[in-house]
């Protein structure tokens, strides 16, 4: 055999570029159901069916191409297989190989356990750049070199003019870089109204089959299957795409913040998790976009606003991921250790913004970016939860969950784990800001507006206890400065009864 082809479960699109060149006489395609990818992590359920029935569908999408594939199939009633890295090496033996090939992995562990499988084999390994993402590791690289401050918008601006988007004649469209002023509403008191549902993807006879193989294969990983209708086949995405585009890119941006009780999904894509199993192509989503704004279908902060998110973030976290392994799963700027809640794996709280947002969790395997920063990532930071465990729960429990996305927003932006290695403050937060974000606290035991007592809310005086500890570092940084100033105000007294109220809340939490 001339080329082994490993295919990883997030790599599923005919575009590989290990795909690239396959002589059918000569090569074959290999994809490996490893149970330690899903137990590597405690995953979602969701999660791990996602996964598994996206990879029998490729699987399927290859051999319609009449293309050789060896696929290692996860067994129902077996266990303790090997890892994939072994199983990789056992399929190595087997076929001999003059070489393997592959894409880029998204993940450090699984490029680190590639390699050393075809170390131990003894035969070659060709690593293809990752052509699904607009911006290569090097050219990220490249940008990031002698800047001392690693900053989202610069890299935004560049990407949009390299590849020219939203842009006429070398200007941005509209005149401004960023309309994020014209996408924080929050909603009326009476709630969002009517919501656009976005599309379900029913189970078909793979999926169905996946279900019952995770059940009986992972029946104590956390999670809810019954309502499992993601994306699954480049068919199934592309549909949700559209819908996105027709129904709810055109109120996106305004409501991009804002949460509400029983409202999992918004106005937002759900495609994240398709993007990143490559089912879709970033660039196609964008032109997708922006055509609805050229067709005067989506108004363009809205549709700024979404592009930003793939074309700035999604690039850009991506490119820090592999800037700053395999240091990154390491920081701890605050040195955090407090062990995370288990409530965390059950929603079973009092504090009905957590209790909802984990409970959405479990059984969707969603929640929005600003539950998941300013609810779930805020709360974990200002109890000093250490960023591992926290970590490890982010890339348990979300469908869209790989490590390169994940860990970045979860140590970077969530956590301030890095020390402000792109962001410029902690992302830290008063019940106040949940409070104007979201109704939560309406049906919460607790009070937005009080530090200390029975009824304060326990972000309301953690967030002080945070400041009160910080106090000294965030006077010398001009983005928390305002902060600093409103907690010098306190008297010694205030300031002791926030430290004895955060102390009997932290010591709660197990
Ligand atoms: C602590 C934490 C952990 C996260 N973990 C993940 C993860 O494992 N995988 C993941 O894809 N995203 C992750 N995100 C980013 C973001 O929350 C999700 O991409 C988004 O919520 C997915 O929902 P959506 O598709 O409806 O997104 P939309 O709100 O519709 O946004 C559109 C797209 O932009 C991209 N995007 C938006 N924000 C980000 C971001 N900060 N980083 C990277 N891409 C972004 C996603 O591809 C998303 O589909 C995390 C954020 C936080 C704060
Ligand atoms: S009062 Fe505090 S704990 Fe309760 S929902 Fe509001 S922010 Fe969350």
């Amino acid at each position: 055999m001339r080329k082994l082809i490993l295919v990883l479960g997030d790599q599923l699109s005919l575009d590989n570029p290990a795909l690239a060149g396959i002589d059918r006489a000569q090569d074959c395609v290999v994809m490996i159901e490893a149970a330690g990818e899903s137990t590597h992590v405690w995953s979602h359920r969701a999660r791990i069916t996602l996964f598994l029935s996206a990879m029998r569908h490729f699987a399927e999408d290859l051999r319609a191409q009449k293309l050789p594939l060896h696929y290692v199939a996860l067994q129902p009633g077996a266990g303790g297989e090997p890892g994939l890295g072994v199983q990789l090496r056992a399929v190595i033996n087997e076929r001999r190989p003059a070489r393997v090939v592959i894409c880029e992995p998204g993940e450090h562990r699984v490029l680190e356990l590639v390699k050393t499988a075809c170390r131990d084999a003894a035969v070659p390994l060709d690593i293809r750049s990752d052509s699904h993402f607009l911006c290569s590791r090097e050219e990220f690289a490249e940008w990031a070199k002698g800047r001392k401050e690693l900053r989202m918008e610069f890299f935004y601006r560049q990407m949009r003019r390299r590849h020219d988007v939203l842009m006429e004649m070398g200007e941005p469209a509209g005149g401004k870089w960023n309309f994020d002023a014209a996408n924080r509403g929050s909603f009326p008191k009476a709630g969002p109204g009517a919501l656009p549902q976005p599309p379900q993807f029913p189970p078909d006879a793979i999926t169905r089959q996946v279900i019952a193989l995770v059940g009986q294969r992972f029946p104590q990983h956390p999670g809810s299957l019954q309502t499992f209708g993601w994306p699954v086949t480049r068919a199934d995405a592309l549909q949700a795409l559209q819908d996105f585009i027709k129904h709810r890119l055109p109120t996106f941006g305004l409501y991009q913040d804002a949460m509400w009780s029983g409202m999992p999904f918004g106005w937002h894509s759900l495609l994240s998790a398709a993007l990143n199993l490559k089912l879709l192509d970033p660039r196609e989503v964008i032109a997708a976009a922006v055509a609805a704004w050229r067709d005067g279908h989506a108004p363009l902060a809205g549709v700024e606003g979404f592009v930003r998110q793939i074309l700035g973030w999604r690039e850009f976290i991506r490119g820090v991921y592999w800037l700053d392994m395999p240091g990154m799963l390491e920081a701890n700027h605050f040195d955090h250790q407090r062990p995370l809640p288990s409530w965390y794996w059950t929603g079973e709280t009092d504090m009905n913004c957590l209790r909802e947002t984990i409970t959405q969790t479990l059984r969707h395997g969603y929640a929005h970016h600003i539950q998941r920063l300013m609810v779930t990532g805020n709360f974990a930071l200002l109890a000093g939860i250490a960023p591992r465990a926290v970590h490890e729960w982010y890339l348990a429990v979300y469908v869209d969950a790989v490590e390169w996305a994940e860990l970045p927003n979860t140590a970077g932006m969530a956590l301030y784990a890095n020390g402000g290695r792109f962001t410029s403050k902690p992302y830290v937060a008063s019940g106040a800001y949940i409070q104007r974000m979201s109704n939560y606290c309406n049906n919460c035991r607790y009070d937005p507006k009080i530090r200390t007592g029975p009824r304060a809310c326990p972000y309301t005086t953690l967030y002080w206890n945070f400041l009160d500890r910080h106090e000294s570092v965030f006077k010398r940084n001009p983005r928390t400065a305002l902060m600093a100033g409103n907690v010098a105000r306190l008297t010694a007294a205030e300031r002791g009864a926030i430290r004895t109220a955060a102390g009997n809340i932290l010591a709660t939490i197990a």
